[in-house]
This record gives C-alpha cells, sequence and structure tokens, in this order.
C-alpha cells in the first residue's frame, strides 16, 4: 500500500526550478495515509517519460501521481508519453477542447492575450489518454487526468505549482479518500540515541513498520514515532522492541 511521484521537466534537472511540487505532492499523500516510497524527476522526453511510468507501474503502487509537461509548447509531452507507457491512443476530449477555449476567450475579454482562436498549441491541451478522466485545471488551460490501470490510480497533473496545488486539493485527494493514518508516538527509556539504533533497525525489517527517531535532549529518553498500516503491527512492533529490553512510555 504505497505511492510514487514521477515529475518531468528539464528545469528540475538542470536546478533551474527546484521541485516544490513532489515535496508538496508527497507531504499530502503522507497525511492522507499513504507511504511515498519513491520519487523519480525524468526530462521533457517520450523515452524518458514512458520508461519511468513503466518502472512505476512494474513496482505496482496504489497510487502514481505525475506533474509536468501539459502546457502547449513542444516540449510538453506528457500526455503523449502516459499514454504510449499504457498501450493507449491520445484521443480528443471535447469538454476539454470547450473548456479550453472558453478559458482563452476569458484571457482574450480581460486583456491579457491579443488572440483568443484555438491554435494548434491550446487544442493539444485537450488530448488525453483513452479512457482517462479529465481533471479540471482551475486555474490554468490544460486539463489533468486520471487513469485507473490495474488496480493503479494514476494522476496527471500540471507542473506550474499554482495550477499542481489547486487539482491536487480540488481533484486529487477527494478520489483517494480519508484512510487513517496511523502513528504512534512513544518515549523510550534509553539515554542514547546510537543504543537504540541496532534494534530500530531489527524492528523495521522485522515488521511493516517505519520509525523516526528523534532524542529529546533531556537525557533520559529517547522519542520514536512508530508508523504503521494497523494498530496490531505497530503493537507487535513495540511489543518486539519491549521483549528486547526497552521500557516505552505513551506519547510525548
Ligand atoms: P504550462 O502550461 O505552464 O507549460 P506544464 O504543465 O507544461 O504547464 P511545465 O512546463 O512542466 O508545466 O512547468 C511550468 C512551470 O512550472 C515552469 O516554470 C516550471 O519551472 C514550473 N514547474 C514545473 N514542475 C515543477 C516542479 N516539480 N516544482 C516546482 N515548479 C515546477
Ligand atoms: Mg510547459
Amino acid at each position: 500500500m504505497f505511492a510514487e511521484i514521477l515529475t518531468i521537466g528539464d528545469e528540475l534537472l538542470t536546478g533551474n526550478t527546484v521541485d516544490s511540487n513532489s515535496a508538496l505532492i508527497a507531504q499530502k499523500l503522507t497525511e492522507s495515509g499513504y507511504w511515498v516510497r519513491r520519487k523519480t524527476t525524468v526530462g521533457d522526453d517520450v523515452e524518458e517519460i514512458k520508461a519511468a511510468v513503466r518502472e512505476i507501474l512494474a513496482r505496482e503502487p496504489e497510487v502514481l501521481v505525475i506533474s509536468g509537461g501539459l502546457g502547449p509548447t513542444h516540449d510538453d509531452v506528457t500526455m503523449l508519453a502516459v499514454a504510449e507507457a499504457l498501450n493507449r491512443k491520445l484521443v480528443l476530449c471535447e469538454e476539454c477542447l470547450e473548456k479550453i477555449k472558453a478559458f482563452y476567450e476569458r484571457l482574450h475579454r480581460e486583456g491579457y492575450i491579443d488572440d483568443p482562436e484555438l491554435n494548434e498549441g491550446r487544442r493539444k491541451m485537450a488530448y488525453l489518454p483513452e479512457g482517462a478522466e479529465p481533471l479540471e485545471n482551475t486555474e490554468g488551460a490544460a486539463p489533468g487526468a486520471y487513469i485507473e490501470r490495474d488496480g493503479v490510480k494514476i494522476f496527471v497533473l500540471p507542473g506550474m505549482p499554482r495550477e499542481m496545488r489547486a487539482m491536487l486539493e480540488k481533484e486529487v485527494l477527494p478520489r483517494l479518500g480519508k484512510r487513517k493514518f496511523i502513528q504512534r508516538k512513544l518515549l523510550a527509556e534509553i539515554t542514547d540515541e546510537s543504543k537504540l539504533a541496532p534494534l530500530l533497525t531489527e524492528t523495521i525489517k522485522r515488521f511493516n513498520v517505519r520509525i523516526h527517531s528523534s532524542p529529546k535532549g533531556f537525557g533520559k529518553y529517547i522519542g520514536i514515532i512508530i508508523f504503521g498500516e494497523s494498530e496490531e503491527e505497530i503493537e507487535r512492533a513495540k511489543a518486539f522492541m519491549e521483549g528486547r529490553g526497552i521500557r516505552f512510555e505513551e506519547g510525548w
């Protein structure tokens, strides 16, 4: 039960843009109870994107969130690459075309652009992988896409942070549902984090949990947070550590 994130854009690889999108997506997925296991970044290249999507799908995440490269320019190839990775065609979404048309007409009316007509670049944004559900872009022209494939929920979002954030909040998170995020905070009675380290390593290996530890700075305790998919698994991990002589107090 985990999620992966794929961000796309040459500017992310050159360091000209800091990939803040994947940080926000990771934060929101974690808060929704998903374990983000990997983030991948590739450039604006069909073959690179295709390969990355296929590699990720082979790992069978529950959710894959992709961001970047949906715009009107020649280097915006994400929808095409995703379609090819899934062996689907790119097809015209009529409803999307209408919205794109209305979007540019509004920008024209408001004096932001001098030409409201649909050109090739603007029309291109209305093509989605066959079978995809369009995701509304309240902040820009390019729609996103939601595709279900062999149990993987795939979301394709724009790269502009403002557009991405709005679509994530309004279109992605509601489709994930609110899963219970289980974490348990404990104080371990041990003065030195390095003594706890080997036991934490062993616990993580044996049980389906993650553990963050942080020294509390007052000698007696180390604070730990156990993350897991069920109370039972967290309890088993805790009991295992108690069996190795660690005493815990709840909460911190
Ligand atoms: P557009 O319609 O603007 O072209 P797009 O979906 O094609 O949207 P990109 O071309 O990938 O998006 O990026 C648009 C802008 O958003 C660029 O300024 C880019 O630097 C920024 N951006 C893209 N991806 C990210 C990211 N992962 N984190 C932060 N900023 C990003
Ligand atoms: Mg672009």
